[in-house]
């Protein structure tokens, strides 16, 4: 089973949320999930139409792709390109320039888990008791953080934490990260926007998740502790719990 939840979160309470997510399960010809959420960038609304773009077409493009016989490690990155060049043009007609957005996506065949990814949103895998972030972040800090000049709790905190060095929609040859991860029962994964992961760290994620057996108030319980430590980004999460799916 898997849960998700979105909020607007408490500085921007009245605007519009410009995260989007998915949480799909398709049954032909055989069970496949996918999970994913998009944090959108850029003004007049902008962000909130291109993320809502990229889980679109996202679950259009996998959802033919697998009625199709295709394979999830082909077609993941072809679905993501093939959102990057949809909001591209999208953006050109509107003459929105710089709207954009991650995208962060986990498809699970039963078998394995492929992740493909553009962005600073986040996948985390929950196993045997400790919790792995699966993705890069493609930001300033992201980048800090892996040649070891910052901490990770340091990139929570820093002025210049927002700053995404990858997303969908700004050029025309995007940076898809694509990988695989043979699952395990047992295995939670995590999908989430920096909403949460600026606020609430690995391990206590890791800990709400883990701490009973509904996912539903898991996801509502990380997006209070979000909204209570300050909120000042929307929040978005999607947790799955691998084992009770196949
Ligand atoms: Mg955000």
């Amino acid at each position: 089973m898997a849960a998700a939840l979105t909020d607007v979160g408490l500085v921007r309470r009245g605007k519009v949320n410009e995260d989007s997510y998915c949480a799909l399960e398709l049954t032909s010809p055989r069970p496949l999930w996918l999970w994913a959420v998009a944090d959108g960038v850029g003004g007049y609304e902008a962000g909130d139409v291109a993320s809502r773009m990229a889980v679109e077409i996202l679950s259009q493009s996998v959802r033919a792709a697998w009625e199709n016989g295709g394979a999830p490690a082909v077609f993941l990155g072809q679905a993501i390109r093939t959102v990057n060049e949809a909001i591209l043009a999208e953006s050109e007609r509107r003459q929105a320039e710089g709207m954009g957005t991650t995208l962060t996506a986990v498809v699970f065949d039963g078998e394995y888990l492929y992740v493909g990814h553009t962005g600073d949103t986040r996948a985390y895998l929950i196993r045997g008791g400790s919790i792995r972030q699966l993705t890069d972040d493609h930001s300033l800090v992201g980048e800090l953080v892996r040649k070891g000049s910052l901490t990770e709790s340091e990139a929570m905190q820093h002025p210049q934490r927002n700053v995404i060095t990858h997303a969908l929609g700004l050029e025309p040859e995007a940076r898809v990260d694509v990988f695989k991860e043979r699952a395990e029962s047992g295995d939670r994964v995590v999908v989430c926007s920096d909403g949460l992961t600026g606020l609430v760290s690995a391990e206590e994620i890791m800990n709400t998740v883990l701490a009973g057996t509904d996912l539903n108030a898991a996801v509502s319980q990380l997006v209070a502790m979000s909204n209570e430590r300050g909120g000042y980004d929307n929040i978005t999460v999607v947790v799955a719990d691998i084992g009770s799916l196949r």
